[in-house]
């Protein structure tokens, strides 16, 4: 197989887009890729002051990479989760992430749950109401957490590796279901609601997890290849493994579902509803919050100020 551009040897073929390149015609064709994403979803500008959510794996540094090397004014954010113990999952993939912003002169903002809240996601999950399972929890962490940084630093966006593969999942999750609340609000861009709440930006979401990957690895960055133990036998895997049998049956599949879902958000189908939720300030973190008095994530700690 030929690089289309140069004639030399290609390390990827991405046939639905019927290009084949060599390792430095796919690098420069995925940064260019990945900045006219952020172009056409108007996700941000030069001026804009970025926050990758760095979870140490192929996705969140690429990214960082990527915008980076866009010349772009981005810094990293690892929220450690204490998943494993001390040289287990989260320890693993917080030193990728350290010794990534180490080797290229980025700054990294690290936030460990538990020195910081005083439980780790799954010492937190064991004593919520039966137990529940961890993963229900560390995305409303993650999430109170980045907010929080990207507040208090004054940064204008967070940016997040979800690639096609992530997205095209939890579109047909929804869509099994019908949820338009979700499918309303799923989109490259979440605007800013609230000045304590940063827009959320994904600038990967037009790429296979199959380029990001292989991006990754033809840049020669390290990266923490396993999953999270407790996604194992999640939902999403099982989905991404269905969309990979109808990507294999007709090619451009999962393109083409994520694309034409969100053509059909521009000619208003879930459309947000009329009025705006009310928001109110949590009275113990300051965040945003539909609740009346404390948000999800300050219900997580005095329920178990409560119980102790
Ligand atoms: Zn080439
Ligand atoms: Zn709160």
């Amino acid at each position: 197989m030929k690089c289309r551009k140069c004639g030399g040897v290609a390390v990827i073929n991405m046939r639905h887009h019927r290009l084949a390149l060599c390792a430095d015609h796919f690098v420069e064709w995925f940064i260019s890729y990945t900045q006219r994403a952020i172009e056409r979803y108007r996700m941000f500008g030069s001026d804009d002051q970025l926050l990758v959510a760095v979870s140490g794996g192929k996705d969140s540094l690429a990214l960082w990479d990527v915008l980076s090397r866009l010349g772009y004014r981005v810094d990293g954010m690892y929220v450690g989760l204490g998943i494993d113990g001390d040289d287990g999952y989260s320890a693993a993939s917080q030193a990728k992430a350290e010794a990534f912003a180490e080797a290229r002169g980025l700054t990294l903002h690290v936030v460990d749950v538990k020195q910081t809240y005083g439980e780790s996601i799954p010492e937190l999950a064991q004593m919520t109401r039966r137990g529940r399972k961890p993963c229900a929890l560390c995305g409303l962490v993650k999430r109170h957490i980045m907010n929080r940084v990207a507040y208090e630093g004054g940064y204008d966006a967070i940016a997040t590796g979800h690639n096609l593969d992530d997205e095209a999942a939890v579109l047909m999750q929804n869509t099994l279901r019908w949820q338009t609340g979700y499918l309303a609000r799923q989109a490259p861009v979440l605007p800013s609601t609230h000045p304590r709440l940063a827009r959320k930006v994904k600038p990967f979401v037009r790429l296979y997890e199959r380029e990001t990957a292989a991006y990754a690895i033809v840049r020669g960055i390290d990266y923490i290849y396993d999953e999270c133990p407790h996604a194992v036998g999640s939902t999403t895997i099982f989905y991404k493994g269905l969309l990979n049998q109808l990507e294999s049956r007709s090619l451009g599949a999962k393109l083409s579902f994520y694309l034409s879902f969100l053509q059909a958000k521009r000619e208003g189908l879930f459309s947000e509803p009329g009025e705006a939720l009310e928001l109110n300030d949590c009275q113990r973190c300051g965040q945003p919050t539909t609740a009346p008095e404390l948000c999800a994530f300050c219900r997580l700690w005095v329920r178990r100020i409560d119980k102790g």
